[in-house]
């Protein structure tokens, strides 16, 4: 019997590469390796799950069990793949039964990527938590939980650091389920990055009128337990560079997503600011290939790196895992990725972003309320951001989009 495929990670890009090759092929083995517990759950339903009310145990979309089952899977749960021996074409995987090295046809990288932790002075620093998979956001309601548990009818008080996409989204989801919320983020405006200086405006001003705070300008330098903990378990003091200190519950980061490149690294793969793949979807070894978070993708054509982008979004996982589940079946396809415009579910003010590509020369223009257009040098549309009622507009601005 031949060497199976093995997928290594069972987030939205492991277990969508096992669709789409199961869709190519019914018989060649699949491994599947994940070192959580494998459950199939929908990654951005975790920040708007607090307004709905939903427990962790309800975000599970398929059990794990369910999902090897219909898709043909062999599973290996809560283990860790530790190594990669290119040339052997093996792996070296740990779990609660010790050690074992598995040989592999063809080898799938989906491992994702990793909050990046900001370094934080203070005897609670350890009590500041990340959101990136199901189990970092049991952790984060447990918490809440406690909170509420030990409120006396207040509601408690959640600290957001980063006014990125995740961290408003959180404090939209948080403030709608009766939080009071804060956020303190080094820039000026919420979305920075991605929305033109009207946008982020509307935005904040709509989470403002939900009850958010904003600290603009403003970085955390540490976290300690109260003073008055004894009385209040677990409150929290964040102390701002500035020196004044803000009280919380608990202290949520979402400052950013860093990919482990360890694991490639040492297997000998070219790394960038993630594992480098072709268009194809292979790296730099025979037989190995990686998609999703933890991949950095020639398709995605930068200026800025010859290779190319990482795109941590669920559509690029969708027409990654296609393309591969093509080459891995037999018919080389090249990834040509298409419009892929993000929908941030902040309900106070809902956006729908179409960055333009990295590294060109342009900037926004505002064609109506509600409506930006960015606009190259050569007076091209290469991308857009709409702004409530105008969301319905995603198709026809799409359609105007030179890629
Ligand atoms: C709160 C939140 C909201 C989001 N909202 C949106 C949205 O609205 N729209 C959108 O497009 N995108 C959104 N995203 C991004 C999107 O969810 C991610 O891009 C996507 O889920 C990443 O999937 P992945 O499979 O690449 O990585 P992950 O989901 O991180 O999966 C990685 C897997 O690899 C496993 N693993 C890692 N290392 C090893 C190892 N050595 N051995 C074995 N297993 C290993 C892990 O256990 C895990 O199963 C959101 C992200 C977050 C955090």
């Amino acid at each position: 019997m031949s060497a199976p495929v093995i997928i290594v990670g069972a987030g939205l890009a492991g277990w969508t590469t096992a669709r789409e090759f199961r869709k190519l092929d019914s018989t060649t083995e699949l491994l599947l390796i994940t070192a959580d517990s494998g459950d199939f759950y929908a990654k951005p339903s975790l920040s708007n799950a607090f307004a709905q009310g939903r427990l962790p145990a309800q975000m599970v979309s398929t059990p794990v069990a369910k999902m090897a089952e219909t898709l043909n899977v062999t599973l290996l749960s809560s283990s860790r793949v530790q190594s990669v021996e290119t040339a052997a074409q093996t792996i070296n995987v740990i779990n609660h039964t010790g050690s074992r090295t598995l040989v592999y046809r063809d080898l799938v990288l989906a491992t994702g990527a990793q909050p990046i932790k900001v370094p934080l002075e203070g005897n609670a620093a350890e009590a500041v938590l990340s959101i990136n998979s199901l189990d970092d956001f049991a952790l984060f309601h447990a918490r809440l939980q406690a909170a509420n548990d030990a409120a006396n009818g207040l509601r408690p008080q959640v600290l957001i650091m980063g006014a990125g996409l995740i961290g408003c989204e959180f404090a939209n989801d948080l403030a709608h389920a009766g939080y009071r919320v804060s956020v303190v983020d080094p820039g000026p405006r919420p979305l920075a990055t991605l929305l033109p200086p009207e946008a982020s405006a509307a935005l904040q001003q709509a989470l403002e009128t939900l009850g958010v705070r904003f600290y603009f300008g403003a970085t955390i330098s540490a976290v300690n337990t109260a003073p008055t903990a004894a009385e209040a378990p677990g409150l929290l003091h964040a102390t701002l560079v500035s020196g004044e200190i803000l009280v919380a519950d608990a202290v949520l980061s979402a400052v950013g997503l860093r990919v482990n490149t360890t694991l490639a690294q040492a297997a000998g793969l070219v790394v960038d600011r993630a594992i480098a793949v072709n268009a194809r979807l292979q790296t730099s070894a025979a037989h190995v290939y990686a998609l999703g978070d933890s991949a950095q993708y020639a398709s995605a054509v930068s200026p800025l790196s010859a290779h190319g982008s990482t795109l941590p979004y669920v559509m690029p996982i969708m027409n990654a895992a296609k393309v591969l589940a093509s080459t891995l079946t037999g018919t080389l396809a090249d990834l040509v990725f298409p419009l892929m415009p993000v929908s941030i579910k902040t309900p106070a003010l809902p956006l729908v972003v179409a960055a333009a590509r990295n590294g060109l020369a342009g900037g926004w223009q505002a064609a109506e309320a509600g409506v930006w257009q960015w606009l190259d040098d050569n007076g091209l549309q290469r991308g857009f951001v709409l702004s409530g009622a105008q969301t319905a507009q995603r198709m026809v601005q799409s359609k105007r989009v030179t890629l």
